[in-house]
């Protein structure tokens, strides 16, 4: 009998490097895979473009919990999970990240003995008033198998007293790119559509609630981007969650090139050829990195701190980027087989 993987996702992040995962499960000997979607992001382009457009199988379990609070809507998680778990009886789940969907899998899962893994740990921001740092810290310490993409969410771990079952495997993120932009440069129209030319425009993405939920913050962020946009275009796929702060707040995105959030074939198109990168986005600040674009991070710290101590990165407020250097540690672009390896090789957990 193959292990059973149970992989849980439901933000837009998540199907990016669950597809990178999900198709090494397929190739590796020993293994199944079952999904749960919990319904975390539902709109066509937050979701159903990215299992469209990276081949990812239909999850056979689809929720539908999104909205409202934290409480509320991590509570209609675990109850919904749960009994899907108990039904299927895994012998891994999978959880990725730092959102909600990611805390309540990893808590249904471990309170009914099942073992969690969890695809980037250890990052830390130290800033406890994100609600991601609380969702990546428990989960951290709910599972047995942390997958981690940097040295530095080794010793993150470490310094948390987390040793056992800790592998830094690289980048899932990594793969999804190499996957990908060979076919967003031959698909992707994204370019000619919106009259750009390569390394004219620059390229936005706003969506963490420390910048979305305080107008003052809010203006800040959209003042910055519109200060940029007097040396070039800045393109802005806008985020649902920001469009109903600014629209909530009066923001005005005067100046500012808005388009609908686009699928990642168009945003590997977009990335590969701007000028430089504007983002509160984890995920961004690496792709700006992997497509060799220079970033300024819109936050006050970041989880990816070897971007900026590299030189591709910096943060809003921070000093200039320094000289660059090529980063290891993501690894080769390998590093969902790895996991595929690891969570096969592990079955008297
Ligand atoms: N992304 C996308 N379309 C967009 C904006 C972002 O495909 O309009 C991709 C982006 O390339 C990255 C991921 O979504 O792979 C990042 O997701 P997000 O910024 O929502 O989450 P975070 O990385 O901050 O957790």
């Amino acid at each position: 009998m193959p292990l059973k993987i149970l992989t849980i996702v439901g933000a837009r992040p998540q199907f990016i490097k669950a597809a990178a995962v999900s198709r090494a499960i397929r190739e590796t000997d020993g293994l199944s895979e079952v999904m749960i979607h919990t319904g975390q992001h539902f709109d066509p382009n937050m979701s159903d473009i990215f299992f469209e457009e990276l081949d990812i199988r239909k999850p056979q379990h689809r929720l539908a919990v999104n909205g409202g609070g934290h409480g509320d809507m991590t509570g209609r998680m675990l109850m919904a999970i749960e009994p899907i778990l108990v039904a299927e009886r895994p012998d891994w789940v999978v959880v990725y990240g730092d959102t909600n969907s990611t805390l309540a899998g990893s808590l249904a899962a471990s309170k009914l003995h099942i073992p969690v893994a969890h695809i980037e740990a250890g990052l830390r921001s130290f800033n406890r008033r994100m609600p991601e740092e609380i969702n990546r810290v428990v989960t951290d310490h709910l599972s047995t198998l942390h997958f981690c993409p940097t040295a530095t969410a080794v010793a993150n771990l470490a310094a948390e007293g987390v040793t056992q079952g800790v592998h830094h495997v690289g980048d899932v993120m990594y793969d999804a790119t190499l996957f990908a932009i060979s076919k967003a440069e031959r698909a992707s129209t994204a370019l000619s559509d919106l009259k750009l030319r390569p390394r004219e425009y620059a390229l936005a993405t706003v969506h963490r609630a420390e910048n979305t939920d305080d107008p003052r913050q809010l203006r800040a962020v959209v003042q910055f981007l519109q200060e940029r946009a007097q040396s070039h275009p800045v393109i802005l796929p806008l985020h649902p969650r920001t469009r109903q702060a600014a629209s909530r707040t009066g923001v005005n995105l005067d100046h500012l090139k808005i388009i609908e959030p686009v699928g990642y074939l168009d945003m590997a198109k977009l990335l590969h050829h701007a000028v430089e990168v504007y983002t509160d986005s984890g995920g961004v600040q690496k792709e700006a990195y992997f497509h060799r674009v220079p970033c300024t991070t819109l936050r006050d710290e970041t989880e990816w701190t070897e971007t900026v101590t590299h030189g591709w990165n910096r943060l809003w407020k921070g000093p200039d980027r320094v000289a660059r250097r090529e980063i290891g540690e993501y690894g080769q672009g390998c590093a969902a087989f790895d996991i595929a390896k690891l969570l096969a090789s592990n079955p008297a957990a």
